[in-house]
């Protein structure tokens, strides 16, 4: 049985006091609703990561993230973070690869490929995400696009070391826009890349990757996409800024 996740994105929104109300509110409401193999993550600015893992504590169905770590060990890399750095917060997650990190700081599957290899290295589980942009689509290229970046992006991996990351398809033209991806266009990715993933390492190491959706995901629509046979959860934005938005998310996998 894979596991099955409902991961918000808190982006760079929330000072320090508005994130700690926020999550004490999400521990409190998803703690009794996130049960067996399902997991409530939440991945905050920096700044909260490390309070936000002390009130995880003890709640082995939710878990802390952060939304980007650096490729490089450490070193003279000025206002950037390092993957070990997140990790000695108590963070269990990195976000990489989300398509305002493609878009607005140019990371490229190569960089990525790179930081996903320091996440590993230093202990973190990478949420990777992949999927293309509205033109992309139009011009039906979306399937080569989801694949080269799953080929230069994570299949240089192992399967051992595979095995331990998290997939979000997430198509660029449904996040942040109330576009939701149909369950029956997001089930069709989600397939390819479970097929992609067979043919790469196995069946038995597909069958056991968690692949993530995001993109508009909210509590009206969460029960249908979750509901579909290779959609494992969610990666949550906007809807992840609102304790009970959140909870109903979670609770949309029961
Ligand atoms: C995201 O940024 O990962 C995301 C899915 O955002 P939203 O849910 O707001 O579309």
């Amino acid at each position: 049985m894979r596991k099955k996740i409902v991961a918000g994105n808190w982006k760079m929104n929330l000072d320090y006091n508005e994130g700690l109300a926020l999550f004490s509110e999400v521990v409190n409401m998803v703690k009794d609703e996130a049960t067996g193999d399902q997991q409530a993550v939440v991945c905050s600015p920096f700044i909260h990561l490390h309070s936000l893992a002390a009130l995880a504590k003890g709640y082995s169905n939710v878990a802390i993230g952060a939304q980007n770590a650096h490729q490089a060990e450490s070193g003279a890399y000025t206002g950037e973070i390092s993957a070990k750095q997140v990790k000695s917060t108590g963070a269990e997650y990195v976000i990489l690869g989300h398509s305002e990190r493609r878009q607005y700081f140019g990371e490229s599957n190569e960089l990525l490929a790179k930081k996903t290899d320091t996440a590993l290295k230093n202990g973190l589980k990478p949420i990777f995400c992949i999927g293309e942009t509205l033109q992309e689509r139009e011009a039906n290229t979306h399937f080569d696009i989801i694949k080269s970046q799953l080929v230069e992006g994570v299949f240089h991996l192992d399967a051992d070391a595979f095995g331990t990351i998290v997939l979000a398809y997430e198509p660029v033209w449904a996040i942040g826009t109330g576009v939701t991806a149909t369950s029956d266009q997001a089930q069709e990715i989600h397939a390819f890349i479970r097929a992609e993933i067979a043919a790469k390492y196995s069946q038995a190491v597909a069958d056991a990757t968690t692949i993530l959706y995001g993109g508009s995901c909210n509590p009206k629509n969460a029960a249908e996409l979750f509901a579909c046979a290779d959609i494992d959860g969610g990666l949550i934005g906007g809807a992840s800024l609102k304790s009970r938005d959140f909870t109903d998310i979670v609770k949309a996998f029961n």
